[in-house]
């Protein structure tokens, strides 16, 4: 990553960075539960499945008892350098999450904060994200073409209105497409999430590496489908389909190889 403004931020990330996986730590705060959008790979019993590994419910915490909890964490464990919200929904779709944020900003101006989100409101909450401290953003871009996208969501719910089909995955893309941008004109570093869903987008996800990095994404996280909900019929892509793909989409875009699918409540070392 050259980028100067983001190789200060990426160098004791451990998400962006396998090295610093070895040193550094993060912590998620489980404080967004609602969502505003609705994968056909999601049960919504879980956390969300765009970051984090479905099968445990993270325990919800208010802002105040997360910043609580982070108190504790860190004065435990003085690795910890990365503080984000990942869950158990849309972080955004959630008022508590930038309060949250703002609370750990004030509290622990030196840490890291960042945020996973499936893009919809990030381009108009970039402002209080950015005010509140947070340098680093995961997006979650299953598909670029709106045919695609429509197999994949179920619904986009946007200021009052449901968006079904092509309309709904398009105007998801719009809205992330933009987050990204304006995000990487911030200075923040952007990581990209996208599932690979055999049989729904698997030939799809070099257009997205070509369209997320011109976007201005730095890397992207492939990460393998977990058959549950409407995708339950499906099969995991295999280990050897996984890191082929990664292989082929790297001169395109930096793919990280170290994702553990994090806990929208985990916390500590990612290895
Ligand atoms: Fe940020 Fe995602 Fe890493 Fe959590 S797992 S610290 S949200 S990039
Ligand atoms: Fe589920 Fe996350 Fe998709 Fe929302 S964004 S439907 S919580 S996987």
């Amino acid at each position: 990553m050259r980028d100067p403004a983001c190789e200060e931020i990426t160098r004791e990330h451990p998400c962006y960075n396998k090295a610093a996986a070895r040193w550094f730590g993060r912590v998620h705060l489980p404080v967004a539960p609602d969502c505003n959008i609705k994968c056909r790979y999601c049960t919504r019993l879980y956390d969300c499945a765009n970051e984090n590994r479905p099968g445990v419910t993270s325990r919800l915490m208010t802002p105040g008892e997360a910043l609580e909890y982070l108190k504790r964490v860190v004065e435990r464990d003085g690795r910890i350098r990365v503080v984000g919200v990942a869950g158990p929904g849309e972080p955004l779709a959630n008022k508590a999450t930038i309060y949250t944020l703002q609370l750990v900003h004030h509290r622990f101006p030196e840490l890291i904060k960042c945020i996973s989100t499936n893009g919809l409101l990030l381009a108009e909450k970039l402002p209080e994200l950015q005010e509140a401290g947070v340098r680093a953003v995961t997006v979650t871009v299953n598909a670029v073409s709106p045919v695609v996208g429509s197999r994949i969501y179920d619904y986009v719910s946007y200021r009052g209105q449901v968006y079904k089909g092509t309309a709904g995955a398009e105007l998801l893309w719009r809205a992330q497409h933009a987050g990204i941008r304006l995000v990487r004109e911030l200075g923040m570093v952007v990581k990209v999430n996208s599932v690979l869903i055999p049989g729904v987008n698997d030939d799809h996800l070099e257009e997205v590496a070509r369209a997320v990095k011109a976007a201005g994404a730095h890397v992207m996280n492939i990460i393998p489908l977990i058959p549950q909900g409407k995708f339950a019929g499906l099969l995991p892509p295999p280990p050897e389909r996984v890191n082929l793909l990664r292989q082929k989409l790297s001169p395109i875009i930096e793919q990280m190889t170290h994702c553990r699918r994090c806990r929208a409540d985990a916390v500590g070392m990612l290895s």
